[in-house]
């Protein structure tokens, strides 16, 4: 018999396999967090084989997926020859610091589909290029910004029209890492400092923003998925609404209320980026809103944290949408019950935490825990997250919040 274990399923793009046997469809998680996590245990519910990659040993996708690998995905030749071993159908980032342009190669040679896309992956890492796309090239409404090589054009920047407050990021970063607000020209020293140091390669360079007081901010899921038509089409979640403490995800609610008018603005938004980067799968669209004015802040192309509210909001969360988009299967993003979530930092440094209070945090009606499993607590990691669901948000979020207060992470003794 041949051995087809190292050739792609030659199977039509919708049908399902059988792992760990020559027909299965194989999928390779470039990034295995939390969010990898929970979209492998969907692939695998789908009978997908997944491999999970990720730079530590026993990340959370790790834990869950057929196999795992670890190393750089900056690595590129290391890169490439893990996908050329594994020889998956689907190669899914869930992580921006990759080395997109094996991701180009591999997409061009055929080897393996990129999702959305090698374009996207690579469009979205840097902030500079999907702003300027965002802005220049679709003329969707952002924030101020100009782009600084050196401290000295941070100040002209500022000075030469966007003014105080605003904000100094680091162009690749991501989770606020490297981020400030500066309310004056003192702070500006210590801004450009702190963005070098947070930066992750590109080092001496970032962008200044303008401060937007937004009202409220959300993020829009949109998936693009092969619809009735048997055309990919976009399909719009219900907004998560969030609140972010220095640049990272606390706590996030599903729907955030919107008018028509700022509702309609975030879709067309939305849309008109999706489209542009295009492929399938979900994507995270970062919006500010203040009353019907909406800006386009961020995206990307994979599922989003704030989004974990889904596995309770939604009848399928936002990992079961990206699987089946990706698979080229039909998606459903209707609202199961408003929902909140809430997250649980580690609060020690230490490896192997326990986690107390999880009978009481589940005691909360309407409430589900999600511990991720990371091998290593920071005082600020995101260790799990509460979700729940209410009469409306309000209720959720004080179930989230209430249950999340009592889980108690300690060091093991
Ligand atoms: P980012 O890493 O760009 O997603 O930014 C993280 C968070 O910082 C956002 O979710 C906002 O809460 C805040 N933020 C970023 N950019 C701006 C801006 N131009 N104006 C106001 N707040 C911002």
């Amino acid at each position: 018999m041949i051995d087809r274990t190292n050739c792609p399923a030659p199977l039509p793009a919708t049908a399902l396999g059988t792992p760990l046997s020559p027909s299965a469809v194989r999928v390779m998680l470039l990034g295995a967090g939390e969010l990898g996590k929970e979209v492998i245990i969907a692939l695998q519910r789908l009978g997908v084989e997944t491999i999970a990659v990720d730079r530590y040993a026993n990340a959370p996708g790790m834990q869950v997926a057929h196999r795992a690998h670890g190393g750089a995905m900056t690595d590129g030749p290391a890169l490439r020859a893990l996908i050329e071993k594994e020889r998956p159908r689907l190669v899914v980032p869930e992580i921006e610091a990759i080395a997109t342009e094996v991701l180009q190669e591999i997409e061009d040679e055929g080897i393996a589909e990129v999702i959305p896309t090698a374009r996207a992956t690579r469009l979205t890492m840097n902030r500079e290029s999907i702003r300027c796309l965002a802005s220049e090239k679709l003329g969707l409404p952002t924030s101020p910004y100009a782009f600084a090589a050196s401290l000295e054009e941070a100040r002209e920047a500022i000075d030469g029209g966007i003014g105080y407050p605003c904000l100094v990021k680091p162009t690749m970063s991501s989770s606020g890492k490297g981020q400030s607000v500066l309310r004056g020209p003192k702070d500006v020293v210590a801004a450009w400092n702190y963005a070098i140091e947070g930066g992750r390669v590109n080092k001496n360079r970032v962008i200044v923003e303008g401060f937007i007081d937004f009202d409220y901010e959300i993020t829009l899921l949109t998936v693009r998925a092969v619809g009735a038509s048997g055309e990919i089409e976009t399909f719009f979640c219900e907004p998560v609404g969030h609140v972010q403490i220095n640049g990272d995800y606390v706590e996030s609610w599903q729907p955030q209320k919107m008018s028509e008018t700022a509702s309609a603005k975030s879709r067309a938004i939305a849309g008109s980026i999706t489209e542009n980067l295009g492929g399938r799968g979900i994507f995270g669209v970062e919006l500010f809103v203040k009353g019907d004015q909406v800006w386009f802040s961020e995206v990307s192309p994979r599922p989003h944290d704030t989004g974990l509210v889904t596995l309770a909001s939604q009848r399928i969360s936002e990992f079961e949408l990206h699987a089946r988009a990706i698979l080229g299967l039909p998606v459903d993003v209707s609202l199961r019950a408003p929902g909140a979530s809430a997250v649980i930092y580690g609060g020690v440094a230490a490896k192997g935490i326990v986690f107390e209070g999880a009978y009481d945090a589940l005691s909360v009606p309407g409430t589900d825990l999600r511990l991720f499993g990371k091998p290593e607590s920071f005082v600020k990691r995101r260790m799990g997250v509460v979700v729940s669901t209410g009469v409306d948000t309000a209720e959720a979020r004080e179930r989230a919040q209430r249950a999340a207060s009592r889980i108690a992470p300690k060091a093991w003794e």
